[in-house]
């Protein structure tokens, strides 16, 4: 399932202090106001069924042993811990059988239950973004829980086998991932509006992921109705898939650079050699630009480097979004980045970098009631003209960049042409007497 993981924090006059104990208070008005009211909505929930609810021992031991198979779960891949940012498990697997077995108010309790594990066991993030978490499963839960129970009123159909209630259960599951996916992107977007909604919605690994865990939570419900014991077979191979997946993800994690979401220096420069590599075998152009923030130790200076960061991530976002998906860009340090066009001639190079400059130029960060705008200055050097490997690429786009800098910044320049050697230079003509 999809953690929450909107990461901007973006202090407001008078809460700066307040926010660095309470992070809730630093988030942006409406995220405010939307995580409140789905936990709001989400206790209500609770008040609710709690009062509807029919009370069963059965219902109880079921509970308990889908809890306890995602607490074993949460413990066998505690060790490989969590990567940061948008995360991923396969908890689902534990907590939908809970909403198509059990009356919606355990499907309102299952999530409280595991992510006060994983705050604990595991990782001890922001508590508001566990509780949010927490909230938006649950309601997922309870609305796919709600469906199922109004259209099958005897869910031992489901374990008996019969075609139609699995194909209910699949529609429920589908409806669960969907509100709960949903829940989780009007955050993400709400914290960051800059971002498109095809990203905070899905990518193809997500929904892959999806289906892996709407298959699980099918069979692991239909196993646990025959019988509670056969919990036992299901719980190895979904914390195996859990160990995998995690894997996955810090592999991930090792590769990006956490405040902009781009390739770290080390990644960068492993897939920079590898184009590299292949620009040579195969004779084409390549170029490489060194770009870096004009005068930005004054927005930290007059802002702060919480709005520093959020400046940077602003960068690094519409650099990506100018760029093609097999252009190499990453964050090379500090308030610098660097992108490897492949294909690109000092023609191409230029007028990317020229379309970079103006994009970041043009781009306006919302902090309080000013905008802030910064510009860049880049340094291009074009494999062959400027340089045949990474280093001797780097070291010239570097001394375009310093060239940038001191022409005056928010431009693009290419290395100063060497000049010619003075021997070489023809001999003037001396006046005749
Ligand atoms: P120039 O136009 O010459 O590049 O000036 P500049 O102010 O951008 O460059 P300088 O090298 O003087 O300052 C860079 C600043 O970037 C100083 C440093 O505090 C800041 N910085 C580096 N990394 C980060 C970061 O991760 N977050 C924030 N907020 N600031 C950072
Ligand atoms: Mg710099
Ligand atoms: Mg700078």
């Amino acid at each position: 399932m999809a953690a929450s993981s909107h990461t901007s924090v973006k202090p407001r006059d008078g809460v700066s202090a307040l926010a660095g104990r309470w992070p809730l208070l630093g988030q942006r008005q409406a995220l405010v106001v939307y995580l409140c009211g789905i936990v709001a909505l989400d206790l209500v929930a609770i008040a609710v069924f709690a009062a509807l609810n029919d009370f069963r021992w059965s219902h109880l031991a079921t509970f308990a042993a889908l809890m306890a198979c995602g607490a074993v779960c949460i413990e066998a891949t505690r060790r490989l811990g969590m990567p940061a940012g948008v995360s991923r498990d396969l908890l689902s697997a534990w907590w939908l059988p809970v909403a198509l077995l059990l009356p919606p108010l355990y499907a309102l309790f299952s999530p409280i239950v595991l992510q006060v594990l994983l705050q604990w066991r595991v990782r001890a993030t922001v508590l508001y973004r566990r509780v949010f978490s927490s909230a938006a499963i649950g309601l997922a839960g309870c609305a796919a829980s709600t469906a199922f129970h109004a259209v099958v009123p005897d869910v031992s159909a489901l374990w008996r086998g019969s075609g139609s209630t699995i194909v209910l259960a699949i529609g429920c599951a589908v409806l669960f991932t969907v509100l709960n996916t949903g829940l989780i992107a009007v955050a993400a977007h709400t914290a960051d509006p800059d971002t498109r909604w095809r990203e905070v919605l899905w990518d193809r690994e997500s929904v892959m992921l999806d289906v892996v865990e709407l298959c699980l939570g099918v069979v692991v419900a239909i196993a646990c109705g025959i019988n509670l014991a056969l919990l036992v077979l299901t719980l190895p191979p979904v914390v195996l898939l859990q160990r995998s997946l995690l894997h996955a993800q810090l592999q991930a994690a090792a590769r990006t650079d956490p405040k902009t979401g781009l390739l770290n220096a080390a990644a960068w420069q492993r897939e920079a050699d590898t184009e590299i590599v292949r620009a040579r075998r195969t004779g084409e152009t390549l170029a490489l630009l060194i770009i870096d923030i004009d005068h930005f130790k004054r927005v930290n200076d007059t802002h702060g480097h919480l709005v520093g960061d959020q400046v940077l991530a602003g960068v690094a976002a519409t650099l990506r979004s100018q760029l093609r998906d097999y252009d190499v860009v990453g964050r090379f340090g500090g308030e610098e980045f660097v992108v490897l066009l492949p294909g690109a001639d000092v023609a191409e190079a230029r007028r990317v970098a020229e379309r970079l400059r103006t994009r970041v130029g043009r781009m306006a960060i919302p902090i309080d009631d000013a905008l802030i705008t910064v510009t860049i200055s880049a340094g291009v050097a074009v494999m062959s003209l400027h340089g045949d490997d990474l280093i001797e690429l780097l070291a010239a786009a570097d001394l375009a960049l310093y060239r940038a800098k001191e022409l005056g910044r928010d431009r693009i320049c290419l290395p100063a042409p060497p000049r010619r050697p003075r021997t070489l230079e023809p001999p003037s003509e001396e006046p005749k007497a």
